[in-house]
């Protein structure tokens, strides 16, 4: 069974690219009725808090990625991690180091002057005498002292890293008894039967280490991958100087988590020339050996146009749901349906939606000058106040059509010479939907109204 986990640091919000990493794990675990686990990574506890957790909480329960079983916390598992340092050293395939701070800073000092890479000298490797009075000692780890350690990714293929390069004793253990990353994240990947790591690439270097704790505790070596990093347009590593990284802030830009999340499954990965992925698609398709190996760029202009065509595509009722966080209530209109669909052909975001709504729900507060400048004179004037007398009736949007034109007809007029003057009353501005559509949601009666305020209007 595959088993996939996602296993965020929590010291602040989620990161657009943690949620990608996220799916990733959730598709490749879902879409082969695998497990799909959650483990948040809060050893730090100066930097953790529990608000991060919960925006984590948060984000995954907007975008509906349900995780199995309980959260499992690191925070909570220290005996569990003290356990396996004590094995270790018992076995002997870890040791305690006395080294103290001015011993390392010594040595980091030589090495650099030496130019060569800093790096623990296994001073205490085999040391058997007695330890030095005063020195709460670390727990390192026995590394191979030579060779090459191979990873077998899943995406970059096989990685080959020369131990003399980049492996010394690393500390598995702090001398307060705490653990370090690499030795929990090996040992909760173990214990919670973890069989694929999607990660991002930024662990890489991480990974040779982990490899050497799994052999060191026995455990099978996990299939890993290693997802290239996500990009602004300027080529930088994406963040917050691009516009926004946390997940919650797109939903309070209006973005929706289906459009989000397809934007997001195609930072880095492709099926043939397709663009649009429900989840349903993505569990159809997606297979982690198919993610690039370079890295993606984050396009401002896609994400708004895969919004804009779930917010075309989505069923009334899911948007009319969502458009109460942004304060219109579609449902207690008596035209919403018709208000919502007219407007969802035209709406980038939810916030977009939300502010054509108010200007068609609510009689302008004032007028947008330029428009007024444009389009409102002595003769549009005239034509208003004509047209308002043949409203007597509710009626829906294609018998406005009709009884405009023939007023239109008998008055010798063009559809120009009315809509922006109309929309203006109406709306406050020379933008809105089909005029007729407009028409049908305001009624006859609250035109005539609007029209009254614009004509009494002085400017
Ligand atoms: N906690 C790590 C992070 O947030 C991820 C560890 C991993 O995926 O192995 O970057």
């Amino acid at each position: 069974m595959i088993v996939t986990r996602f296993a965020p640091s929590p010291t602040g919000y989620l990161h657009i690219g943690g949620l990608r990493t996220a799916l990733y794990n959730y598709l490749y675990a879902r879409a082969n009725n695998g497990k799909f686990l959650l483990r948040i990574e809060d050893t730090d506890l100066k930097r953790n808090s529990e608000e991060a957790t919960q925006a984590i909480k948060e984000a995954f329960a907007w975008c509906k990625l349900d995780h199995d079983g309980e959260v499992t916390y690191q925070s909570k598992r220290f005996d569990l991690y003290k356990e396996y340092v004590k094995k270790l050293l018992e076995e002997g395939k870890a040791y305690k180091c006395y080294m103290s701070k001015d011993e390392l800073e010594e040595l980091r000092a030589s090495q650099e002057a030496r130019k060569e890479r800093p790096k623990y000298d296994n001073r205490y490797r085999d040391f058997t005498g007695t330890p030095p009075a005063g020195i709460e000692p670390v727990i390192r780890i026995k590394a191979p002292l030579s060779g090459e350690i191979v990873i077998h990714d899943g995406i970059k293929g096989e990685v080959k890293f020369k131990v003399e390069d980049i492996l010394d004793d690393f500390i598995i253990a702090r001398s307060d008894g705490t653990p370090t990353y690499n030795f929990t994240v090996v040992i909760d990947d173990a214990l919670m039967g973890v069989t694929d790591v999607i990660r991002g690439d930024d662990h890489l270097s991480n990974t040779p280490k982990q490899i050497v704790l799994y052999e060191a505790l026995g455990f099978k070596v996990p299939k890993f991958y290693h997802v290239a990093m996500i990009n602004g347009e300027d080529g930088k590593k994406l963040s917050k100087r691009h516009g926004a990284t946390d997940v919650m802030e797109y939903k309070k830009m209006g973005y929706l988590p289906e459009a989000l999340l397809n934007f997001l499954v195609r930072l880095g990965w492709s099926h043939g020339d397709d663009e649009i992925f429900t989840i349903e698609d993505m569990l159809k398709y997606f297979n982690p050996n198919d993610i690039n190996k370079s890295s993606s760029t984050y396009n401002a202009q896609k994400l708004d146009w895969l919004n804009s065509h779930y917010i075309k595509t989505l069923p009334y009722e899911r948007l009319a749901h969502d458009m109460l966080e942004f304060g219109v209530d579609f449902k207690a209109l008596v035209k919403g349906e018709l208000l919502l669909n007219s407007l969802r052909e035209r709406s980038k975001t939810l916030i977009e939606m939300a502010n054509s709504a108010n200007a068609i729900i609510n009689a302008p507060k004032s007028y947008d000058e330029k428009a007024w400048a444009k389009f409102i004179n002595e003769n549009s004037k005239e034509i208003l106040a004509k047209f308002a007398q043949i409203l007597d009736r509710d009626l829906d949007a294609k018998s406005y059509e009709e009884l405009t034109n023939k007023f239109l007809e008998q008055n010798g007029l063009k559809l120009k010479d009315l809509a922006q003057a109309l929309r203006i009353a109406l709306t406050g501005s020379s933008v809105s939907p089909s005029i007729f559509e407009v028409l049908e949601v305001v009624g006859s009666s609250e035109t005539k109204n609007r029209i009254q305020n614009l004509l009494k209007e002085e400017k």
